[in-house]
């Protein structure tokens, strides 16, 4: 029976390379190494999304490394070497989380000391590094440096769910390996296999739908049937209400609803869902993973309606009504040509690119209308108290003028800054973007907060903030974090005026 004590995520997690689920594209690579002898120099990074198993292997390849009594390039799991690792009794056996402050100290003391001197019960002393990309630039030089000077009894096993972050020269000095996202059907197999052994009754429309709503992730998977499990029986339907998300069943009833095109219709199961305590930004998600699954089923129907799931998932978490944001979305949809309330992301579009259509195609929201921006002009200059100047530009021309009747500090120091990235950005079409839409909040230590007052702005300087990232560091000879948020604009004008 059920051990309420230890969690699933523990009970299971595997041991044995074998044991893994969803990355033989690495498994094969990883446990013919260990059967070769040729390993003694080498270094590894192991990379890919959350959940997918990148520390669990650094364990078992540790264990791999220093096992007495090998099993096809697995681990034993029962040598004094493996138990002793897996119980933690070991001094050369490190895992360090980049992403804690205390790593960061451990990192100093274990690489810049330890890391020197010969291990003293395994073969080889082993560091896991976790989250590697955090760590700060002193703390990667020193760890190149012990990389550079390979010890044949030293091995780093680095782990990340961002290697774009994670220098060139440390890359280069290791293997990595690219860990993907379980597919569902192996992660359906993989939770079956838990209920088995924990003989839990289950359907197989369960485990599908926890497999869905995990998007690939393990540990979230097993933590879902772990928290359904006190229920003994794993349905679709213990699952849907424990965990607020729909069936697939129900996915695919929203839809034909919404294709009979009766509003009523629409917003009762609108109302029903919401009612079920169904989280409708995970229900949005199911209906787009559904739709992108289904596609070629109903291929003009999905297509339209999947516009405005995009959208609706891009604004649900903003308003405190996701029930409403729904109605209007989709009211919008089954009636195109009625007067209807604005949504709130439509009040910057004209009145052209408003409105989804049953038969049109949307178009991309550009550009903000003239009135509101002088609206916004008039307040800008109110906030910085320099009349006729215009904010952008501002006040790099009248230095001494700004200085003296300028609110915020550095205001224009910040202008000046922005005006300088934008000049170096690449893509035209961010610099249009940085240009109309964002301001620079506040420079602190080396975090820029960078306000952005429009959604299509906000998406596509988001996907630019590495770049962002690297012409802010060269502008200030320090490496920079660049946090982007969406503020609309009358609340961002209004939070200034205020203070
Ligand atoms: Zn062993």
């Amino acid at each position: 029976m059920n051990q309420v004590s230890l969690s699933l995520a523990n009970k299971y997690r595997p041991q044995t390379f074998d044991e893994m689920i969803g990355q033989q594209h690495i498994i094969w690579i990883l446990k013919a190494k260990m059967q070769s002898s040729r390993d003694s120099l080498q270094n590894y990074l192991l990379c890919g999304p959350r959940g997918t198993g990148k520390t669990t292997s650094a364990r078992i390849l540790a264990k791999a490394i220093n096992c007495l009594n090998p099993q096809d390039g697995n681990p034993c799991n029962q040598c004094a070497n493996c138990q002793a690792i897996n119980t933690g009794t070991t001094l050369d056996y490190v895992e360090i989380d980049a992403a804690s402050h205390t790593g960061v100290d451990n990192i100093r003391s274990e690489i810049l000391d330890k890391a020197l001197y010969p291990p003293t019960d395994l073969k080889k002393k082993i560091y896991v590094i976790d989250e590697v990309h955090m760590l700060s630039k002193w703390a990667f030089n020193s760890l190149l440096k012990t990389i550079e000077e390979p010890k044949g009894n030293v091995c780093f096993i680095l782990a990340t769910t961002e290697i774009q972050k994670v220098p060139e020269t440390i890359i280069s000095r290791c293997q990595v390996f690219n860990f993907k996202k379980v597919p569902n059907d192996e992660m359906s197999e993989h939770l079956a296999n838990i209920c088995n052994k924990e003989q839990l009754k289950y359907d197989t429309g369960a485990l599908e739908l926890i497999a869905n709503i995990s998007e690939g992730c393990v540990r979230d998977a097993v933590k879902y049937l772990d928290q359904v499990s006190i229920l003994w029986e794993i349905t679709q339907e213990n699952v849907s209400k424990f965990l607020g998300v729909s069936s697939e069943a129900s996915i695919k009833s929203f839809l034909d609803t919404i294709k009979t095109g009766k509003r009523e219709e629409v917003f009762a199961s609108i109302e029903q869902i919401s009612n079920d305590g169904i989280d409708l930004y995970q229900f949005t998600k199911q209906l787009i993973g559904f739709i992108d699954k289904h596609l070629l089923e109903d291929t003009d129907f999905y297509l339209q309606v999947s516009e405005i799931f995009g959208e609706i998932i891009r604004q649900i978490r903003y308003y405190p009504y996701p029930a409403v944001i729904y109605k209007i979305a989709l009211n919008k949809y089954l009636n195109p040509n009625t007067a209807h309330f604005v949504l709130p992301w439509e009040k910057e579009m004209s009145k052209e690119q408003r409105g989804f259509g049953r038969k049109e195609v949307s178009q991309p929201s550009i550009p903000i209308e003239t009135e509101k921006k002088k609206a916004e002009e008039k307040i800008l200059s109110s906030w910085t108290n320099v009349k006729d100047l215009e904010p952008t530009k501002a006040e790099s021309t009248k230095p001494e003028i700004a200085q003296k009747e300028r609110q915020t500090p550095n205001n224009s120091d910040y202008i000046a800054l922005l005006n300088t990235i934008i000049a170096k950005t690449t893509t035209p079409m961010v610099q249009g973007f940085l240009k109309e839409h964002a301001v620079i909040e506040t420079i602190e230590n080396n975090i820029i907060s960078l306000i952005v007052t429009n959604m299509t702005a906000e998406l596509n300087i988001q996907k630019n903030k590495v770049e962002l990232e690297k012409l802010f560091s060269e502008e200030l000879w320090i490496a920079t974090n660049v946090v982007i948020t969406f503020e609309n604009k009358e609340a961002y004008f209004a939070r200034k005026i205020a203070s």
